[in-house]
């Protein structure tokens, strides 16, 4: 009989943006398809490990970094980014403030960390909460900041009500395994 050995692929896969903004629910929805409402801040970094079968003989580590946003960190942020596959930036659609933050994150990531050949790290844009009726930011301008900065694209999710969480996930995993 035919013998197929299952593969294996690790990323690491940084998850950045302000404090508040649902990094660390977005991480929880993913991996423990949970939610709590309560807020614990995260401090310094999380370290979580989801693995998904992405074929019959395909299996991916992803290696989540649930990285703390609060401003007396970012001085760490170069040796969190280390060897970095993949980054999720997060903002709050109900605060214009992380908002305008997200491009400073992008230029932090760009600034610090690069995948082998030198490219940028693949970066998506979410934009969670969406579960929420009083946003400040409107799609245009969402859109906007994507294609301005060069990230590979952006969604709408809620971690609170599980919409495009998978999905998304999904997307950067194939980009991922296009580049590595
Ligand atoms: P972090 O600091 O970025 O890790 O943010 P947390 O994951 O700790 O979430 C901050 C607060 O926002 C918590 O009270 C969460 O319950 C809440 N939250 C996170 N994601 C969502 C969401 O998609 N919708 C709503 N309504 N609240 C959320
Ligand atoms: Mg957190």
């Amino acid at each position: 009989t035919e013998y197929n050995r299952a593969t294996e692929k690790l990323f690491k896969v940084i998850i950045i943006g302000d404090p508040g903004v649902g990094k660390t629910s977005f991480i929880r929805r993913y991996v423990q398809n949970a939610f709590r409402g309560d807020y614990k801040a995260t401090i310094g970094v999380d370290f979580a490990l989801k693995i998904v079968r992405w074929s019959e003989n395909q299996t991916i580590k992803l290696q989540l970094w649930d990285i703390a946003g609060q401003e007396r960190f970012t001085w760490m942020t170069r040796v969190y980014y280390k060897e970095a596959q993949g980054c999720i930036i997060m903002f709050d659609l109900t605060s214009r403030n992380s908002f305008k933050n997200a491009v400073k994150w992008k230029k932090d990531v760009d600034s610090k960390c690069f995948l082998e050949d030198g490219a940028p790290v693949p970066c998506m844009l979410l934009a969670n909460k969406c579960d929420l009726q009083q946003r400040e930011v409107d799609q245009w301008e969402i859109e906007t900041l994507c294609r301005e900065h060069g990230f590979i694209g952006w969604t709408e999710t809620s971690a609170k009500d599980d919409l495009m969480v998978g999905d998304c996930m999904r997307f950067l995993i194939e980009i991922m395994m296009k580049y590595n």
